[in-house]
């Protein structure tokens, strides 16, 4: 089920919004690597059922909540105002504003504003970019070497950094850092939250899912929780980060486990934890981590974009097989150029809308 019909692929869309990628490289058709899909939201979860906001409640052997996260909103003046980049339809929305304006403000140095900034300064070198951090240094929950790989990087591209810096306001003409107007487009990239307490079940403080370590939610038999929704612990019991690699590795693992909760079998514990980090700054130039395996140094950070698409393919496979290629990043597609020319992307089989019938 899903409230689009959609499947985003979140990891390409700094780029299709900085404008280095083109919008057919944000989502593809849900349809296309799972069948059937209904699309619908849903509004409240129970143990083995859903509601939709149609009022159809649907019962099930096993639930699982994969719901995501959304753009965090603190209480920051005229926040209404600036972009945010969570789906393809943020991206799509942010593309064509980024390419004409003559400055752009991004707020926040996490792995979102620094590859939106990153692919922005590529596809458009005239822009100015301010990137505001309200930390003492970028990538804040990252090793240190990510922090100086990236300020090297963007600063090569003449953007400006502006560390242990605070936003006061939001206005029509820009943002308002240290009482001093930074002008242009403004993008809030200051983190994301989950706020599942409106779906009824047991959340943490921060809002995402209580799950046990078979990834059950709090207090169910049949429901359980994967992804930025769950709050995810490692084995030492401190807080996993929303990314990527947690949530892939976490839905599969929610996934047998309901499996086997539907057919009475024991689950499993699941062990989880963040191998790394691949982050791809456009202009073929990335910083990662994998393991002892540290890729940030420059000539190194060559390798980081070839990871990331790599990595990009793999969930790909594992998620609708061979087909699902079809759906490579338009880099990966360039670069096979041959065999996609023939081997054109289906049309997915339609999803069934929930009417509330
Ligand atoms: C710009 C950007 C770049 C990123 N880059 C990286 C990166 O390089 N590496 C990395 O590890 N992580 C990265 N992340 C984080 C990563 O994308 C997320 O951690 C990951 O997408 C979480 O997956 P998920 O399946 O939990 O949620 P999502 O991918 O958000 O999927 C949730 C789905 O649920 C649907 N949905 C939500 N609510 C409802 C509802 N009520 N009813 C029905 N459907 C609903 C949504 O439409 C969506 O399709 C990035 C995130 C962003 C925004």
């Amino acid at each position: 089920m899903d409230r689009t019909g959609q499947h985003d692929f979140v990891t390409r869309l700094a780029a299709v919004a900085g404008g280095t990628a083109p919008v057919e490289d944000a989502s593809g058709p849900l349809g296309s690597f799972v069948d059937p899909v209904v699309v619908g939201t849903v509004v409240a979860i129970a143990d083995g059922s859903v509601t939709m906001s149609s009022g159809r409640t649907i019962t099930a052997d096993a639930v699982v909540v994969t719901a995501g996260s959304a753009p965090s909103r603190p209480p920051v003046d005229g926040i209404e105002l600036a972009h945010v980049l969570r789906s393809a339809e943020d991206a799509a929305a942010l593309r064509g504003p980024i390419a004409s304006a003559s400055s752009m403000v991004v707020i926040g140095g996490g792995a979102t504003g620094i590859q939106l900034a990153g692919a922005a300064a590529v596809a458009h070198p005239s822009l100015t970019i301010h990137l505001v951090e309200a930390a003492p240094r970028l990538l804040a929950g990252m090793p240190g070497a990510f922090s100086s790989g990236a300020t090297r990087i963007l600063e090569s591209r003449n953007v400006r950094i502006h560390m242990s810096s605070s936003v006061e306001r939001i206005t029509e003409r820009g943002a308002l850092v240290d009482s001093s107007l930074l002008e242009g487009l403004v993008v809030w990239a200051g983190g994301f939250s989950a706020l599942a307490q409106r779906y009824g079940v047991p959340t943490a403080e921060d809002g995402r899912i209580l799950v046990d370590e078979a990834l059950r939610v709090q207090g169910s038999q049949r429901t359980f929780a994967a992804g930025d929704i769950a709050a995810h612990r490692d084995r030492n019991d401190h807080p996993l980060p929303m990314s990527a690699q947690i949530a892939v590795r976490a839905g599969s693992a929610a996934g047998r486990n309901a499996a086997c909760a539907a057919l009475g079998e024991p689950t499993e514990v699941v062990d989880l934890r963040q191998i790394g980090w691949v982050l791809d700054l456009g202009g073929r130039r990335g910083l990662a981590q994998v393991g002892p395996i540290n890729l940030t140094a420059p000539g190194a950070d060559l390798i980081p974009p070839i990871l990331h698409d790599a990595i990009d393919l793999k969930d790909l496979l594992d998620v609708g097989g061979v087909h699902a290629l079809r759906y490579a990043s338009s880099s990966v597609r360039s670069l096979l150029t041959w065999p996609f020319a023939v081997w054109p992307r289906p049309s997915a089989p339609p999803a069934m809308i929930d009417h509330g019938s």
